[in-house]
């Protein structure tokens, strides 16, 4: 029985995959949990799969959550340092890296330095500190396995052939709510119509970055670092259907898709069963049915955040920090009201094009450069 650890196990990608551990209950089992503040959910999920930890990060709710809300079985811990311990527990073999955002990295650095298989849905591991993440890796002997729905598609498409055949990897972006408008067109989008994704069910923030085109441009990152690609080797591709979750092109001509329908189980289950597939619960395409599908190039005017990718991605260092820092106060500026769709990537911009560029930053130097571009991002004005 391999042991698991879901870090983040109440957000979506969390959830998804307990239901696919309940399916697989004979191969593997949950150990832990955690989450950030929504400790009720927590508590069911105890309940239900009996895990022995639980850890409430948010440390000040120590005196509100109720331990009744929790199996007797499990043990209910508080703070990040307790994200750490559960990650880097022997008795875990896997960790499921899925807390949203920059505080996902701490979590998920304590599970590679102690060499867990590591299924990571929290791309900003990735982006803040890709070369660092690689690097500790390979020298703690951690797996590195995607759970993104794109990377895990070109992890899957890339074993069709040797690395040095691969010419180009494509990911495959649904082009979100707005696909087809203009710059001008865009700007009036309130946050409600960013949040009605027409493919995916996702996260507030996740469904906004799909709408700007800014989870693209961060996937485009993630996936340079990940498959140690050169940027020129990277390539995205509009395909409203998401169906084909991206593909590997190689030096033959001969390119290879992963399709599925758009769910986030696949993904999550063969990171978790991998180099193994097993029959599971995730929906499958009925061919009996008429199929469309078409690919687009990207409009990178009207979604100039999409080139804010591929530069971050070619320069490295610090960028991927300021970019992924500044992004996530823009959404959040724009969710409350205080900014317009189109200034979300003009933030992120002004911020990059102020930052202090350091190609071979420190651990510590990317969380300090974190931080200041959070604090120049809550200011910026139009
Ligand atoms: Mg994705």
């Amino acid at each position: 029985m391999k042991q698991i650890a879901v870090l983040g196990s109440t957000g979506s990608i969390g959830t998804n995959c307990l239901d696919v551990l309940e399916s697989l209950s004979g191969s593997l089992q949950l150990a832990g949990i955690s989450a950030n503040h929504s400790w009720e959910l927590l508590g069911s999920q105890s309940r239900r799969f009996e895990p022995r930890w639980a850890v409430v990060a948010d440390a000040d709710l120590q005196n509100t959550v109720e331990r009744d809300a929790f199996s007797p079985k499990t043990e209910l811990l508080f703070g990040p340092e307790a994200i750490e311990r559960l990650a880097s527990a022997d008795e875990v073999d896997i960790v499921v890296a899925a807390i949203v955002g920059a505080a996902g990295l701490r979590g998920t650095w304590a599970a590679l330095e102690a060499g867990k298989r590591v299924a990571l849905a929290n791309k900003e591991t990735l982006i803040v500190a890709g070369p660092l993440v690689m690097e500790l890796a390979d020298r703690s002997g951690a797996t590195l396995l995607p759970v993104d729905s794109e990377h895990s598609a070109i992890f899957q498409a890339l074993q069709a052939g040797r690395r040095e055949e691969v010419r180009r990897v494509v990911l495959t972006a649904s082009g979100g709510p707005f696909r087809g408008r203009t710059a001008k067109q865009l700007d009036d989008v309130t946050p409600e119509m960013a949040l009605a994704h027409p493919t995916w069910d996702m996260g507030a923030k996740i469904t906004v970055d799909s709408a700007t085109m800014m989870n693209k441009a961060l996937e485009v990152i993630e996936a340079k670092w990940l498959f140690d690609l050169d940027v020129e080797q990277i390539e995205v591709v509009v395909h409203p259907q998401s169906i084909v979750h991206s593909l590997v092109e190689f030096v033959d001509g001969s390119v290879i898709a992963q399709m599925s329908p758009p769910d986030m189980k696949l993904p999550i289950q063969y990171a978790l069963t991998w180099p193994e597939r097993t029959a599971g619960i995730s929906p499958r395409l009925n061919w009996t049915d008429t199929m469309t599908m078409e690919f687009h190039p990207p409009d990178f005017d009207a979604f100039p955040a999409l080139k804010l990718g591929f530069e971050v991605a070619e320069r490295g260092g610090t960028c991927g920090a300021v970019l992924n820092a500044a992004n996530e106060v823009a959404v959040e500026r724009f969710l409350a009201g205080t900014l317009s769709f189109n200034d979300i990537p003009r933030v992120s911009r002004a911020v990059l094009d102020t930052h202090e560029f350091d190609s071979q930053p420190t651990l510590t130097g990317l969380l300090r450069l974190d931080e200041w571009a959070r604090k120049e991002a809550r200011r910026w004005t139009p």
